[in-house]
């Protein structure tokens, strides 16, 4: 099971606008409802309760798939649960402190096919990033963020097991990543982390330099769209490239100097990981993730560490280096990805079950 998010085209904003509202309504109307009933019972609703009072709502005028009015009365169940309260918070459709919008809904209440979601009778094109056709959908909710924009959140499961299916490739790749190149692979190819962003960076600087909140807001959105088309491209490409592809552990602590770029790094090297897995699994391509330790320092020709060799945080400097055991001519990023491809090569020539089983039918 997967949660998949997918942003729904700008022109469905005020529909889903609208249906929020309803939502809204829908929330405040329990609140106020559960609050009633506590003051006077001292006991509190459950869901159930709530759905004696809010059948028949999506017949009332109500813009809404009479699952989702369930699946509002679950989620103030289960908030109101966790938080200990009698009454959760006002949820607010207009003004300065309007709430983000939120629709849930369950698994009977949507339907995709060609492109778009149907759900309570509207049809909502997609920028479908994921191919949700080969996916059974399960439930999920509409959401919006502070810029205003939609999406579709979704717990998905994928129809066809198919990591069963192999690869029509089976050249293997090491891949290591890293602060300066995004990715260095252990064919050679280096991509930079900042070629995507670099023209944004001056305009940034102007924005923040003139405190313009929303702009600065803007740009580090259009950043962060970027780096995830950028991370989904070239994992496709990655994918579609070979039939085993082994990526480094690498964690930020110790790389970067303070806690944000940590959490920054560690995110975006997780999130294109995770890319790599399920696009992988999809694809029947061997995905694994092996300890990098010490694939910088280590030559990968001669396989010794060389006492001149890149180390620790000074190392991070040293674009290129040569062992001086065997002489060879490195470039620091790409001799760690030979040696994260040697390192998940001996994690498989150990055995891994599928393999072995395999190797035994064939034999
Ligand atoms: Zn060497």
């Amino acid at each position: 099971m997967k949660t998949l998010r997918i942003r729904i085209k700008d022109k469905h904003a005020k529909a889903l606008d609208a249906m929020a509202r309803d939502v809204n309504m829908v929330w405040n109307f329990i609140n106020e409802l559960s609050l009633k009933h506590t003051l006077r019972t001292g006991k509190f609703f459950s869901a159930y309760d709530l759905n004696q009072y809010t059948t028949g709502a999506t017949k009332e005028g109500l813009n809404l798939h009479s699952q989702t009015v369930q699946a509002i009365n679950e989620e103030y169940a289960t908030r109101r649960k966790q938080f200990r309260k009698r009454r959760l918070r006002w949820r607010v459709s207009k003004g300065p402190k309007k709430s983000l919008g939120w629709i849930p809904f369950k698994a009977v209440g949507i339907a995709y096919k060609n492109g778009q979601i149907r759900y309570a009778g509207h049809h909502f094109s997609l920028w479908d990033s994921y191919e949700l056709s080969q996916y059974t959908l399960k439930t999920g909710s509409f959401s919006q963020d502070a810029r205003g924009r939609w999406y579709v959140n979704l717990c998905a499961v994928p129809k066809v097991k198919l990591a069963h299916q192999l690869s029509l490739f089976d050249g293997s790749v090491g891949i290591d990543l890293g602060l300066k190149d995004f990715v260095a692979t252990s064919d050679g190819a280096v991509i930079e982390a900042q070629q995507f962003y670099r023209d944004l960076e001056p305009k940034l600087a102007v924005a923040q330099r003139g405190n313009k909140k929303a702009r600065v807001k803007a740009i580090h959105a259009k950043i962060a769209n970027r780096r995830n088309d950028f991370h989904h491209k070239l994992s496709t490409r990655l994918v579609n490239s070979y039939g085993a592809i082994f990526v480094g552990n690498v964690s930020a602590s110790g790389l970067a100097k303070t806690r944000m770029a940590k959490s920054v790094l560690d995110a975006g090297w997780s999130a294109f990981r995770i890319m790599l897995q399920y696009k992988g699994d999809c694809a029947g391509v061997w995905f694994e993730e092996v300890s990098e330790a010490y694939s910088t320092q280590t030559c990968s020709s001669c396989c010794c560490l060389p006492p001149e060799r890149p180390k620790g945080i000074a190392g991070l400097g040293i674009r290129e280096w040569t062992c001086s055991e065997c002489g060879t001519n490195h470039h620091r990023d790409v001799n760690a990805a030979k040696n994260i491809l040697a390192a998940g090569h001996r994690r498989l020539a150990v055995g891994i079950p599928v393999l072995t089983a395999q190797a035994a039918a064939i034999g």
